[in-house]
């Protein structure tokens, strides 16, 4: 089999430690593995800054799309409304959660390539009592952009409403004080930058406002609070859960702590993001998100001027030389994506930038020859 690292923000390039650990069969029922499910919950609680007495964790089943259907679906009541703040696909899809759940929502929606603006959100929330709840996404993979969840979280605690965030592609991999930020439920998921491999996402959540859900769930399997009720109790999953991945996760979370935790983690990820920026742009590939509000997670780079450029071809020729890149995610413009998270090293984005510049200088070659 053709092996090749995954430049993409997850599933991502994973050690060979973690994936030992899904060798083992585990018993569901078993009191080591819902020891387990405890140890990772207190864990995540440690990462995200806060106190088991004002926080808790919840691990759901499923994508980070599950979890973020979870919250949505489980804590917005039926008299309340939640406001969406998008700049990108992932938050017009909590939007799309919430038409299909037929929760109310209104829909604050940001240009792609800028980031929501915390002092429009505070007005809105001073002209409209009926807005409860706040969700947007903080590092929207889409582009790249790493949004002001901390102003935000301010300007929504300030006005007393409910903070979601969608975290998937951040949380571990850029520093989060949850309950300093304000944020009162944040979701992520194992395959991003823990380094584990998919198969749950999970949920920090304020435990007086996950209380306060109780019986709100518009759906049986995502029905937060019963989940955290079976969890809470012995580290039992309500359902089968996805024990490889959970076993996974456990040691990706010892890795990450060997590593040097989120700080570490966040310098390297910041490193590899910058190393990249600069080679690509030495190959002549700008960036779409200025570099003010570029996250350190993935970078979408537009194709480049007055060359042919087959993205399919690209992707091909970078591949079978041992790294897999994304495509765009943009309808405007024509573009394609490098994530640098996981288990992915300086050297890698020099290998990577030598591949491209071949690419480069083999179409050159070609377009000459013709
Ligand atoms: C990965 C990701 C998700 C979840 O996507 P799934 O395909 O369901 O795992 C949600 N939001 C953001 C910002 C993401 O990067």
């Amino acid at each position: 089999m053709n092996t090749y690292k995954l430049l993409t923000p997850g599933p991502l390039t994973t050690t060979d430690t973690v994936k030992r650990e899904m060798l083992v069969d585990r018993c569901t029922w078993d009191d080591d593995y819902k020891a387990v499910t405890q140890e990772i919950r207190r864990r995540l609680l440690e990462l995200a800054q806060v106190t088991d007495r004002d926080y808790t964790a919840v691990l759901m089943q499923g994508s980070g799309t599950f979890g973020v259907e979870s919250v949505l679906t489980s804590v917005v009541g039926e008299t309340d409304k939640v406001l969406i703040c998008s700049n990108g696909a992932y938050g017009e899809r909590m939007t799309a959660i919430c038409a299909r759940a037929r929760i109310p929502f209104l829909h604050y929606a940001q240009r792609y390539d800028r980031t929501p603006d915390a002092a429009h959100v505070a007005a809105l929330l001073e002209a409209r009592p009926e807005i409860t709840h706040v969700a947007m996404v903080h590092s929207e993979t889409t582009s790249g952009i790493l949004n002001d969840i901390e102003s935000m979280g301010k300007a929504v605690q300030a006005a007393g409403r409910t903070f979601i965030v969608d975290a998937m592609s951040s949380f571990a991999g850029v520093e989060i004080p949850v309950e300093t930020w304000g944020v009162d439920f944040l979701v992520s998921s194992a395959n991003k930058c823990i380094q584990g491999v998919p198969g749950f996402s999970f949920i920090v959540c304020r435990r007086d406002k996950l209380i306060a859900s109780e019986g709100k769930a518009r759906s049986l399997s995502l029905d937060l609070y019963d989940q955290w009720k079976s969890m809470e109790a012995d580290g039992k999953w309500r359902f089968t859960s996805p024990t490889h991945a959970v076993l996974a996760f456990a040691r990706a979370l010892k890795e990450l702590e060997a590593e040097g935790g989120v700080a570490e983690r966040h310098r390297r990820y910041a490193a590899n993001n910058r190393l990249l920026i600069r080679r690509m742009e030495q190959l002549g590939f700008a960036t779409y998100v200025d570099a003010a509000s570029q996250g350190p997670i993935i970078t979408t780079f537009f194709y480049p001027d007055g060359v042919r450029f087959a993205f399919r071809e690209f992707y091909d020729y970078i591949k079978a030389r041992g790294y897999a890149i994304y495509p765009g995610k943009l309808t405007e413009r024509e573009t394609f994506r490098i994530g640098n998270i996981g288990e992915i090293y300086p050297e890698d984005i020099e290998k990577l930038a030598g591949i491209i510049a071949d690419f480069l200088a083999e179409q050159q070659k070609e377009a000459a020859a013709v």
